[in-house]
C-alpha cells in the first residue's frame, strides 16, 4: 500500500488523459484551450503499466479526467483497460458531459462505475455564461441516461459569488427527486485565475450552517473517504457534498495521487512540479514504476498551503484534472 510519512494511504489515482478542452469555464480556461503544439498524451500502452503499478501498490479506484477526457476517441478502451486491471474495483470519470447521451452506454459497457459531471448552474443562461456553451439540456439528458444505467452520479458545481444563491435554490429543487450527489466545490486559486478568484471565491461554511439549520444531517463517511463532507435529508433523493479546500485539516484525509496526461506524478494538486514517470511508462516495467512511486511519495508534503496563497505549478486545473 502506498503510504506517506504522515500515515496517509493512497488508494485512489486521478489520471488525466488529455489537457485539451472544448469548454471555456470562466475559472479554468476563460480563453479556451491554448495548444502549445505538444499533444503527446499518454498512450494506452503507457497507461496499462501505470495502472498495473498503482493497482499492485493498493490503488483500487481510478478516476479518468482532463482537460475533457471524452475528447479522446479511445476513452472506452482506456476505461476497459483500467476496469480489467486486477485490484481496480472502481473506474470513475469526470467530464463536462457534452458527449454523455452519445457515449454513456459504451462507457458503461467498458466498465465505468461512477461519473462526475460538472454543472455549475441549472439555469441555462448562467450555464452558458460560465462555460461558453449552450449544452445544459444535453448534459442533463445524459445524467438521466447514466442514472438509468445504474451508474453512480455526482454533480460537480463550483461555488461562484454572483450565482451561488440562485444556483443553490435551483439545485435543491432538482435534488428532491434526483438521486445524485451534488458536490459544491469552493473555487480554488490557481496561477492563472488570481483576479477571478479574489472577485468570486465563496466559503462553503455558511452553506454548511444553512444546510444543518434546514434539517440536513452530516453523513458519517468511511475512514478512507476523501475530504468531502456529505449531507443527506429525508425529503430529498439527492445528497449534498461540500468540498472546502481552505478549511483546516482538509489535507489530513488526502487519499489520492495524480498523474498528468504527459506522465508526471503530482503529489498534490498544487505541487511545485510534476515528477516524471514517462521514461518508465515507455519501457512498461511495472516493478520499476512501483519503485519510483514509492521513492517519490517520500516527498509528499503535509498540506497544499493554498491558504497562504500558494498555488505551486498549477496554472489552471485543466492541466491536471482537479
Ligand atoms: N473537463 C472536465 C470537467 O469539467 O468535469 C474534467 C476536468 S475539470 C478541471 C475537473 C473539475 O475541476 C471540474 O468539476 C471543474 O469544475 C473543477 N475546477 C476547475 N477549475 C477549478 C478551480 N479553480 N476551483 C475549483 N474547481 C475547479
Ligand atoms: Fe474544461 Fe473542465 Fe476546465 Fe471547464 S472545468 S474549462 S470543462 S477542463
Amino acid at each position: 500500500m502506498l503510504e506517506d510519512k504522515f500515515g496517509r494511504r493512497f488508494h485512489y489515482l486521478r489520471l488525466s488523459i488529455t489537457d485539451v478542452c472544448n469548454f471555456r469555464c470562466s475559472y479554468c480556461l476563460p480563453d479556451g484551450y491554448q495548444c502549445d503544439g505538444d499533444r503527446d498524451f499518454l498512450s494506452k500502452a503507457e497507461i496499462r503499466p501505470l495502472v498495473q503499478a498503482f493497482a499492485g501498490l493498493g490503488t483500487s479506484k481510478i478516476r479518468l479526467t482532463g482537460g475533457e477526457p471524452s475528447l479522446r476517441k479511445d476513452l472506452p478502451e482506456i476505461i476497459a483497460l483500467c476496469a480489467q486491471t486486477p485490484g481496480v474495483d472502481k473506474v470513475a470519470l469526470t467530464t463536462n458531459g457534452f458527449k454523455l447521451p452519445q457515449m454513456i452506454q459504451s462507457w458503461a459497457d467498458a466498465g465505468l462505475n461512477a461519473l462526475n459531471v460538472s454543472i455549475d448552474s441549472l439555469d441555462p443562461r448562467q450555464f452558458k455564461a460560465i462555460t461558453g456553451h449552450n449544452k445544459l439540456d444535453t448534459i442533463l439528458k445524459g445524467v438521466d441516461e447514466a442514472l438509468a444505467l445504474g451508474i453512480k452520479v455526482k454533480i460537480n458545481s463550483v461555488l461562484l459569488r454572483p450565482y451561488s444563491e440562485s444556483t443553490l435554490s435551483l439545485a435543491m429543487e432538482w435534488l428532491k427527486d434526483k438521486p445524485v450527489s451534488l458536490r459544491l466545490i469552493e473555487l480554488m486559486q490557481t496561477g492563472d485565475n488570481q483576479a477571478f478568484f479574489k472577485a468570486n471565491h465563496l466559503s462553503g461554511q455558511p452553506i454548511k450552517d444553512s444546510l444543518l439549520r434546514q434539517g440536513w444531517l452530516q453523513v458519517l463517511r468511511e475512514k478512507t473517504a476523501g475530504p468531502a463532507q456529505e449531507f443527506a435529508h429525508p425529503d430529498y433523493a439527492g445528497r449534498i457534498g461540500l468540498i472546502m479546500p481552505y478549511s483546516k485539516d482538509f489535507c489530513k484525509s488526502c487519499n489520492r495521487l495524480r498523474v498528468s496526461a504527459k506522465g508526471k506524478l503530482h503529489l498534490c494538486l498544487f505541487a511545485d512540479q510534476g515528477l516524471d514517470l514517462r521514461d518508465l511508462l515507455r519501457d512498461g516495467d511495472v516493478k520499476a514504476i512501483q519503485a519510483r512511486l514509492v521513492e517519490l511519495l517520500g516527498r509528499k508534503e503535509a498540506s497544499h498551503w493554498l491558504d497562504k496563497g500558494y498555488t505551486g505549478a498549477t496554472s489552471q486545473l485543466a492541466m491536471l484534472g482537479g
